[in-house]
This record gives C-alpha cells, sequence and structure tokens, in this order.
C-alpha cells in the first residue's frame, strides 16, 4: 500500500485538541497511510487514532444519498434502539433539492407560526472554524435566537466559565509543550496518555528532563507511574483537596505578594476562604495524608515555574466550575502565570473544541467571547451580518432538550453531533428528540440521533474538506481536503448555506477562504492571520492582531485581558455530587473515553484496526469489586441507574478506587449516558458526567 499511494496531502488530525500535522497518502481516493508532519504541537509524533483512524472514510455505511421520514413511518420512538436493517421502512431517498426543501421549509414553518424560540441547532467540534462560524450565524440570524451549542458543553464549559470571569479570556496560557521548561507540573482529573496521548510524550519528555509531574486523579492513569507524587484523592473532592493545598500556601507564606498586588483583585477575601480548610481537616475528606498535601502545595509554589494542566475529571461535576476556580487561584496566588513553563491549560477534547467556541458556537457569546447581551458587541454583530439580533443568551445543550419537553423548542438542526449518545440521561434526550416537530440531521453515518430524524443530510467526512481548526494551545492550523466525498454526500460548507437560502438568508460564499476572510473582520484575536499566512505556514498562533504579528504562544505576560487589566480570585467552598451512592446504588459511575475510541463512536467504531483493538463494550471494575459480585473478568454486567441500564463486559482494573466504576461513552450497544446524570453546574451548564450512583449485577 505503501507504494501505491499516488498523492501527498498536508492537513491535521481529526480527533484530539492536540491537533498533530499529518500527510495523508492517498491512492484510488482512499487514505492508504498517513505520517507524522512536523508540526508545532506534534514535531512528527502521531498516537495510535491518528496512525489507523481513518478508513471510516470509506465505510460501507456512509451516508450517499439525502434521506426523508416516509409518510408512512411509525411515530418516532426515543426508547426504540436503532436498527439498520429496517432504516429504509422509515426512510426514503430524495433529491438535495427536495430534501433542502423540507428541511429549510419545515424550519422555516416553525419559526414563523410558533415564534424564533421555537427553534435550536447544535454545531460540531469536528467541523471547522469556518463552519463554526457560519452555522451559529445561521441560527442566529436565520433562527432569530442564539438557541446555538455544541459539545464544548458537555466538555470544558465550568472551565471556561472560570477562566472567562477570573482572567478574562477562556483559552489557554501556555501551550502543552511548556512542560519542558517547567520545574513542577500538576496533572489534574486528566488522563493525557489516554485522550492526548501526544501531549502524554511531552510531558514524559520533560519528566525525564527533570521536571517534577504531580497527578492528582481518583483513577490511576498511566502517567502516574512517571509521577514524582500520585495523589489518588476520593472522587467528587477536588474542592477539598485544592482549598487544603491553597491552606498550606497562605499559612507558610508561600503566596507572591507582588503579584498579588500588581495583577490580582479580590485575595482577601479568598484568604479568608481557605482558612477554614487544613490538610488536617480536609485529608480524611479527600483520602490524601496532610503532610502529602503539604509537601505538594509547597513543591509548586515554591518552585521557579508551575504548570497546571486539567481535563473533565475537574470539568464534567456539578462544582466544574468552582473546581477551575481553585486551579486559577492557586496560579494566581503564587504567580505562576504569564511566564514560560507556568500557567493553566485545560487540555481540549475535540480537535476543534477550541475554535468552534472560538467562532461563536456557543449561546451566549458571538464569535470572540464576545457577550450576547452587550449592547455595544450585539451592534457590531448587527452592523456585520445586517439583522437585528436577539439580546437574550439561548439554551445551552441540556436545557434545549428540557425545552423540548416542555413544547418550546420545536424543531433543531443538528450538524455533526449525536446527542441520542453524547448528552446525559441519554432516555431523556432520545425522548425529547424523538419529540421535535421537525429534526434535521447532517452527517455522515446514520447515527443515533440522526435515526431519529425527519430529513438527513449526507455531509463530508473530515478529509474530505478544507478548513481551518484550531487545538488545545491556540494554534490555527489548515486542514486540506484529500478525497472526494462518495455519492451525493456534500461538504458541510456548502450545505449550511442551502440550508441558509431556505430560511430565507441571502447568502453567497464561495468556500472557506471567504468565511474565514469574514471571521477576521469580526474576531480582533485572528485579525492577523490571513487564509493565504494560513496556507504557507500551516500553522499561527493567536492572539495574532496584525498581519506581521508572530502570535502568542505565551499570554497574560503583562496583565489580563480583563477590563482592569487585573485576574481575580474567586473562593470555592464545597458542594457535593447531585446524586451520592447508597444503599439502592452503591457505586460511583464514572465515564470517559478509550485510548482506541473518540466520543460516541461514530468514526472510531468505524475503523477497522481501531475496532478490533476494542471491539466490545466494557466496564472497568476493582477486582475485589468484582470478586464481591462473583463475577470474573469478560463476565456479562448490567449496570443501573436511576435513568436506566446497560448490559457490558466486566474488566477487572485496579487502577479505579474501590467502589467507582469506569465505563467508555463510545459503544451504542451499552449506551452509558443512559445512566449519567443531567444536573448542571449552574456557571458553565455542564453536566455531572464524572459522578452518578449506579448498581451492578452479574448478568
Ligand atoms: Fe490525533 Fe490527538 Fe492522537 Fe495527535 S494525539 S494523533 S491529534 S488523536
Amino acid at each position: 500500500a505503501l507504494a501505491e499511494a499516488d498523492q501527498q496531502v498536508a492537513s491535521v488530525c481529526p480527533y484530539c485538541g492536540v491537533g498533530c500535522q499529518l500527510t495523508y497518502h492517498v491512492s484510488d481516493n482512499r487514505i492508504a497511510h498517513v505520517e507524522g508532519r512536523d508540526g508545532p504541537a506534534n514535531h512528527g509524533r502521531l498516537c495510535v487514532k491518528g496512525r489507523y483512524g481513518f478508513d471510516y472514510a470509506n465505510h460501507p455505511q456512509r451516508l450517499t444519498v439525502p434521506l426523508v421520514r416516509r409518510a408512512d413511518a411509525p411515530p418516532k420512538r426515543g426508547d426504540a434502539e436503532m436498527d439498520p436493517s429496517r432504516v429504509m421502512e422509515l426512510f426514503r431517498e430524495a433529491s438535495w433539492d427536495e430534501a433542502l426543501a423540507l428541511a429549510g421549509g419545515g424550519l422555516a414553518r416553525l419559526r414563523d407560526s410558533h415564534g424564533k424560540g421555537a427553534l435550536a441547532g447544535f454545531g460540531s467540534a469536528k467541523g471547522s472554524n469556518e463552519e463554526a462560524y457560519l452555522f451559529q450565524k445561521l441560527v442566529r440570524t436565520g433562527f432569530g435566537s442564539n438557541n446555538v451549542d455544541h459539545c464544548t458543553r458537555l466538555c470544558h464549559a465550568s472551565s471556561v466559565a472560570a477562566l472567562l470571569e477570573g482572567i478574562g479570556s477562556a483559552a489557554v496560557s501556555n501551550p502543552v509543550r511548556d512542560v519542558a521548561k517547567a520545574e513542577v507540573v500538576i496533572v489534574i482529573g486528566a488522563n493525557p496518555s489516554v485522550n492526548h496521548p501526544v501531549a502524554a510524550t511531552w510531558i514524559k519528555n520533560a519528566v525525564r528532563g527533570g521536571t517534577r509531574l504531580i497527578v492528582c486523579d481518583p483513577r490511576r492513569s498511566e502517567l502516574s507511574r512517571l509521577a514524582h507524587r500520585y495523589l489518588q484523592f476520593t472522587p467528587d473532592t477536588d474542592v477539598a483537596l485544592l482549598n487544603a493545598m491553597m491552606h498550606v500556601i497562605v499559612a507558610e507564606d508561600l503566596v507572591d505578594r507582588d503579584f498579588i498586588a500588581a495583577r490580582t483583585v479580590g485575595y482577601a477575601e479568598l484568604e479568608r476562604n481557605v482558612a477554614a480548610y487544613s490538610p488536617e481537616l480536609m485529608a480524611p475528606i479527600c483520602g490524601v495524608p496532610a503532610e502529602t498535601i503539604r509537601y505538594v502545595a509547597r513543591l509548586y509554589a515554591s518552585s521557579k515555574a508551575s504548570m497546571i494542566l486539567w481535563g473533565m475529571g475537574i470539568s464534567q461535576h456539578v462544582h466544574g466550575t468552582d473546581n477551575a476556580r481553585c486551579l486559577i487561584a492557586l496560579a494566581l496566588m503564587t504567580g505562576q502565570i504569564g511566564r514560560p513553563g507556568t500557567g493553566l491549560h485545560p487540555l481540549r477534547g475535540q480537535n476543534n473544541v477550541q475554535g468552534a467556541s472560538d467562532a461563536g458556537l456557543i449561546p451566549m457569546m458571538y464569535p470572540d467571547y464576545q457577550r450576547v447581551d452587550n449592547p455595544a458587541a450585539r451592534a457590531r454583530f448587527e452592523r456585520a451580518w445586517g439583522v437585528a439580533l436577539d439580546p437574550r443568551p439561548g439554551l445551552t445543550v441540556v436545557e434545549v432538550m428540557h425545552a423540548i419537553t416542555r413544547g418550546e423548542v420545536r424543531g433543531m438542526y443538528i450538524m455533526g453531533e449525536n446527542p441520542a449518545m453524547s448528552d446525559p440521561d441519554a432516555n431523556h434526550a432520545r425522548a425529547s428528540l424523538a419529540a421535535l416537530q421537525h429534526l434535521v440531521v447532517q452527517d455522515i453515518f446514520l447515527t443515533e440521533t440522526a435515526y431519529l430524524a425527519d430529513v438527513i443530510l449526507p455531509a463530508s467526512a473530515f478529509p474530505e474538506k478544507t478548513g481551518s481548526f484550531t487545538n488545545t494551545d491556540r494554534l490555527v492550523q489548515m486542514g486540506r481536503q484529500a478525497l472526494q466525498p462518495p455519492g451525493q454526500a456534500r461538504q458541510d460548507l456548502w450545505i449550511i448555506v442551502e440550508m441558509a437560502k431556505r430560511l430565507g438568508l441571502d447568502w453567497r460564499y464561495s468556500g472557506p477562504a471567504e468565511v474565514f476572510e469574514e471571521m477576521r473582520r469580526t474576531m480582533p484575536s485572528i485579525a492577523g492571520i490571513s487564509w493565504e499566512r494560513l496556507e504557507r505556514e500551516h500553522a499561527v498562533t493567536y492572539p495574532c492582531l496584525h498581519e506581521g504579528d508572530p502570535g502568542e504562544a505565551v499570554v497574560f505576560t503583562a496583565s489580563f485581558p480583563r477590563e482592569t487589566g487585573r485576574a481575580r480570585f474567586v473562593p470555592a467552598d464545597i458542594i457535593p455530587a447531585d446524586e451520592r451512592p447508597d444503599a439502592d446504588y452503591p457505586l460511583v459511575l464514572i465515564t470517559g473515553r478509550q485510548l482506541e475510541h473518540w466520543h460516541t463512536g461514530s468514526m472510531t467504531r468505524r475503523s477497522a484496526v481501531l475496532d478490533a483493538l476494542e471491539p466490545d463494550p466494557v466496564a472497568l471494575v476493582h477486582p475485589l469489586d468484582l470478586a464481591a459480585l462473583g463475577g470474573r473478568p469478560g463476565d456479562v454486567l448490567t449496570l443501573e441507574s436511576r435513568r436506566g441500564r446497560v448490559a457490558l463486559y466486566a474488566r477487572a482494573d485496579d487502577s479505579s478506587p474501590r467502589g467507582a466504576v469506569f465505563v467508555p461513552f463510545c459503544y451504542y450497544e451499552a449506551a452509558i449516558n443512559k445512566l449519567t446524570n443531567a444536573a448542571l453546574d449552574p456557571f458553565g451548564k455542564i453536566p455531572e458526567f464524572k459522578y452518578c450512583a449506579v448498581r451492578a449485577t452479574l448478568g
């Protein structure tokens, strides 16, 4: 196959936020193999997904023609499992003209008869910046509301809320590769070896170079083997642990008084708050010895450069924003931010979740985090887009599902997301989707969400289109087309524009370059990144304010982007998980990802090598818990919460603490989000995927 490849295309990986650059070797409209390129984030490295995760694009189950629900199809039922053999009993093929007329016309009728709040749209963090920008513009100008969101709401929305509040910017302060310049690195609530594998290699290299790695996580990760200290804290006790560390730093006067005085506000209140959180009091709560808490706090505060990286273990709680507030406070009180090798890095999940959020695919902000309820920002976008805009923030992902239940939202347009699998309390989400009067789904496969659609628009896979993507380091990179979409499948940008026309918008875009130029005019942070520059340089870091600006890899060096220029401390207190274990549901369920599979599995489970590596749904259970159930590895286990049940295979795994079960959310046949809790963090509106009560039985 290596010799047969006849075309090489430079692009980026479609999976995680590390943003590895790669070269497709293409032959006969198939990707024969992939090589790592010398990009700023990966320097030639790729993980197993980046090497083997592309044959999904040629999978026989690709959608290749528009589908329309048959007039005589039985009523939609959210509790019906998808049956691929019955698809053509439910749908019929249609021309693009007919499908677009039905898709856009149905949404326009609901808007005109029930008001602008009757519609909502979910875009995708897998799409390009240009697709995200156009999708949110379509919702805001065509639907007439701000009811637009995407999977950032399920990912780092709480981190974003805390960062915007405390620092004034939602993006990372330092790139991952700065770990090489750090004396101390804290990785908390993140498992980079699985979820950001190439980033994990930079951390491992840093450890080899002398960086002291502190891993804090209820689940023991591969990185913890290399850790100078591993703190296996009790699930749900993040604030107790972090406040105790801050207590030590205050009590032992390890704070950076000059930094606090010159660059922050609100410190006195934080100091008062953490006074109650001594390590001795918190140790029994978080399960970490007081002396270890003291040691790690001293190490972090007194090193020349300390950096914090975190993941969903921090963000996916009802106290996710509080968890992130504590991390921000740690960095601010010690002055460990604004220099190389320091700072705050929430590791972004999807390959373009940073860019999609930057482009305004969120209900409370226009592009570049300009608030919809800020009259000056709204006036700017009204001028740019030529229409009056709704001043009210829109509904978030989970709120939309509840609004459907209440009969407020009646129609949706979902592009490249699969809420029937990814939303918490998925049975409720599926019932909501089934209750919609009109659901349009744009995707590459018949997902569990598409199964409930009225119109399905066949879209392009990642290697079938060109666009820009922004990685976790704020690097805007170029993804280039290598394949032609199959059959009548069309590129997403074309579909969005055609949908906009059916909603009454007079849109004409020649391609992603023209969209990106419009984005530059409305987004000061990328004003210096022209499409030509991106094509030439492959990757440019923002903020990049003018054409000659090299971009800023490390930010907050002199001030913070808040009105006062100062960062703000926000104290946090302990708030318990929404649903605690009890006699009926004695175990804690933690959900997440596996190395080989991505999110709801629609791509990686159709990639032959990846699917062969992890083919079946599994629950990772502590060996002693499994023995207590009378079970052995490989036995079928039924997991049940108050909201649903699934059956999967038991895998003995002592990386989880006793009493906790870890389940990946990529398996449709054991859709674990049927069990998860839709309780939300009040600030980020993120659901509590990392904690709910379940019981396990054999068989
Ligand atoms: Fe792709 Fe992330 Fe793996 Fe890099 S680390 S190859 S971006 S999945």
